[in-house]
């Protein structure tokens, strides 16, 4: 039963934790913050830590569940854990994760409705492992009263898949999404999943063919050159170990400890099969990153040898002169005519690069593609559905680029999402429901969002102008323009601001921004580059010419008005975040903000500050003080009364009148006392639950 339409488990829980609880709270924490004695940071945190240190990472704060990554593997997450956990009320056992995934199942079979989950927190705070914990408790808890089992395999097949196209190694986090994720999994009317679907967002194609120090490309690159057995490896032409390719070598880290790469590639290699991929392309993309140029005596760029660019023609099914001469020429329309000119050395690799960004790019999307194909329900009559959000979390690194400026972006429009449904709409209830209290102060970084995307005046407009500007735009000039247009905003700091407001001095060539969740220094280099990410026109056509079914399928679908165009790329991000936002609205949310423990991903490590700091900026006190503040319970009129209606003479066995009224009678008789409740416009609000277990008591005896 809900929690929602009976508040039954919420008044058990307290009482669980209100009578006779004190030692257990000694020993192992609060549960659920919203009993906390006091709601200062301090006990916040002390609370957090003390849960931590005894591998109690998951404390709710209402149905919001907060959770610290350990940086170790618990025993928590086995099948007789899901046993204990399905089916029973939300507060009736320890928080876990899968008592928030099963709450929203259960709430989406009794109310028939859609759920989301959200899960958020920085790079590295555990947002995708908590995806995963997710799918497979539904995934094995679920009844399934058909063959649909295979649904179900794909489902939990796609994870491998995506995280080794998807993932990397940074230097926050070992197996960093680099794309955003939502998944439906759709339900049939009796609670078996029966289909799922996933949309995906900008992946970071630039990692495939650069990466900074102490970084690696995708898993999948050195899963392949690990992994592949020497048959394969042979028929691609690769040489077995990542050491053999410029796109693997740039961060000077191919080997990690945490992970196993040929191991990897055995699951991987299974998943690709079922959805009949073959890893030509990846091997084109290596490939590829080994083509060099030199220059001859005009600086013009030449192919340095032919065999690379031969295994490159050949893995991608096109023709290898028409491939070196769209490596080395651009082809530039003139009326009638098509004339060549040469690239340098510089262009060439641009033309490489984009193109082994290309292939990468519209390979990821192809594949989700697959996926969806694989996992579509095939009778799509009566079902609801729960989404699933994972997407890279806020970054900052030591240097910030178009990449952070897009994900750290993505992390205030869902931060903005948060604060729209709780805060906000907490604190609307109150008002709209009349009733007097205290508002809680919140900062809310509309903002920032504004900054960043309004229309004609935000940041992302100011860069797109630029990229449309025919003539002498560069990223230099952008930053003027920022300079010139922002530089009164309160979160936009300038190159010429810095010194003075004696914040660390700023380069030239950056600008700062004050996120919600700190300050990010980003270095324009790049910015318009990436924002076009163009590609040349012949290499494209070429490509769609190309004997290879996936590399034609992909490129075919590129842009397919190909006069207009291609929108850019920040400009398409902000429009499938909107629609996301549409998507998430429509549904009813839940909750998961993840923590970091540390920066050194150490197990039993609760580093105060940083965890003080992710408190603060995810808002945790201000969604719990909205939680305290007012009042702990509170219902639909005609829902107390129908319940409750026994207990007084008057009510019972109807009441003939306004609910409220039968309500107001109700209580009068129970002897409430008039600080112990508000009546409200459509709801009766009840300050403390104690007030709630003595009618409670009454109605069971
Ligand atoms: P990003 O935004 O970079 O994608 P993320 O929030 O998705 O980060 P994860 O990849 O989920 O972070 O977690 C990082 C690492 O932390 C995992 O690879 C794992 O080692 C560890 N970790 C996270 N959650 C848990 C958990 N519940 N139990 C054990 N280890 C965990
Ligand atoms: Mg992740």
């Amino acid at each position: 039963v809900s929690i929602r339409s009976n508040g039954l488990s919420f008044l058990m829980f307290y009482r669980e934790n209100m009578e006779g609880a004190l030692t257990a709270r000694d020993r192992v924490g609060i549960q659920d913050f919203v009993l906390l004695d006091e709601t200062t940071e301090a006990a916040f945190l002390s609370n957090l830590k003390k849960r931590f240190s005894k591998d109690l990472i998951y404390t709710y704060i209402g149905t919001l569940l907060v959770s610290v990554n350990p940086y170790k593997e618990l025993d928590i997450y086995n099948k007789k854990q899901m046993d204990i956990y399905m089916g029973v009320n939300f507060f009736e056992l320890p928080p876990h994760i899968y008592a928030l995934a099963d709450n929203a199942y259960h709430t989406m079979l009794t109310e028939f409705n859609n759920h989301f989950i959200l899960i958020s927190g920085e790079s590295g705070a555990g947002k995708t492992e908590a995806s995963k914990k997710i799918l497979q408790y539904y995934a094995v808890s679920c009844p399934s009263t058909t063959l649909l089992n295979t649904v179900r395999d794909k489902m939990l097949m796609s994870n491998p898949v995506l995280e080794a196209f998807g993932n990397a190694k940074t230097l926050k986090n070992d197996n960093s999404s680099r794309f955003g994720k939502y998944m439906d999994i759709q339900f049939d009317g009796q609670g078996d999943a029966v289909g799922g679907h996933i949309l995906n967002y900008l992946l970071e194609k630039s990692r495939v063919v650069h990466q900074n120090h102490g970084e690696r490309n995708f898993h999948i690159f050195y899963q392949l050159v690990e992994g592949g057995s020497d048959d394969l490896l042979h028929q691609l032409g690769l040489e077995r170990g990542c050491q053999h390719y410029n796109y693997l070598t740039q961060g000077q880290c191919a080997i990690v400890q945490s992970i196993n790469d040929k191991n990897d590639w055995k699951t991987v290699k299974n998943a690709l099969q079922i959805i009949n991929f073959d890893e030509t392309v990846i091997a084109s993309v290596l490939h590829l990153g080994n083509v060099r140029f030199d220059s001859d005596s005009k600086g013009h760029a030449l192919l340095n040898n032919n065999t690379e660019l031969h295994w490159v023609s050949n893995l991608l099914g096109v023709d290898a002169h028409r491939l070196q001469e769209g490596l080395t020429f651009r082809k530039i329309e003139a009326k009638k005519d098509q004339v060549l000119s040469p690239f340098t050395t510089d262009h060439a690799i641009y033309a490489r690069d984009a193109l082994a960004k290309a292939i990468y790019g519209q390979t990821f999307t192809w594949l989700v593609n697959r996926i969806n194909e694989s996992m579509e329900n095939k009778d799509p009559s009566r079902k609801t559905v729960i989404g699933l959000l994972d997407i890279y979390g806020f970054e900052v690194f030591y240097v910030n680029s178009f990449e952070q400026f897009c994900i750290n972006y993505c992390n205030e429009k869902l931060q903005q999402l948060f604060i729209e449904l709780t805060l906000k709409s907490e604190q609307e209830e109150y008002e709209a429901e009349g009733i007097e209290w205290e508002p809680v102060q919140f900062f809310n970084n509309k903002i920032i969002c504004d900054l960043i995307e309004e229309k004609h005046r935000g940041i992302i407009s100011l860069l797109d102008e630029e990229c449309l500007r025919p003539g002498d735009a560069t990223d230099l000039t952008f930053l003027e323009r920022l300079e010139e247009k922002m530089g009164n905003h309160p979160h936009f700091v300038t190159h010429k601001l810095a010194d003075k407001m004696t914040r660390k001095t700023l380069e030239r060539g950056d600008f700062r921004l004050l996120h919600y969740a700190g300050e990010v220094t980003y270095c324009v280099v790049g910015f318009l580059d990436k924002n076009n990410d163009l590609l040349y026109r012949n290499i494209k056509d070429l490509m769609c010419q190309s004997k290879n079914d996936i590399v034609k399928e992909c490129f075919s679908s590129m842009d397919p008005d190909s006069r207009r165009r291609p929108e850019t790329v920040v400009t398409q991000f902000k429009s499938s975040l909107q629609k996301l936002t549409e998507i998430l609205m429509a549904k009813e949310a839940w909750y998961i903000r993840c923590l970091k423990s540390n920066e050194s991903k150490q197990s039993g490590q609760f580093d105060e500050a940083l965890i003080r700091h992710q408190v603060k900026y995810l808002g945790l006190m201000e969604h719990l003080r909205v939680r305290r503040a007012g009042f702990a319970y509170r219902r639909k009129y005609d829902v107390f009364l129908k319940r409750y209606k026994p207990l007084c003479p008057a009510t019972w066995p109807h009441w003939r009148g306004v609910a409220a009224d039968g309500v107001e009678v109700l209580v009068q008789h129970l002897g409430y006392l008039p600080d112990e409740y508000k009546m409200g416009r459509t709801k009766i609000f009840i300050r403390h639950p104690r007030t709630l277990f003595a009618t409670e008591d009454a109605y069971e005896k």
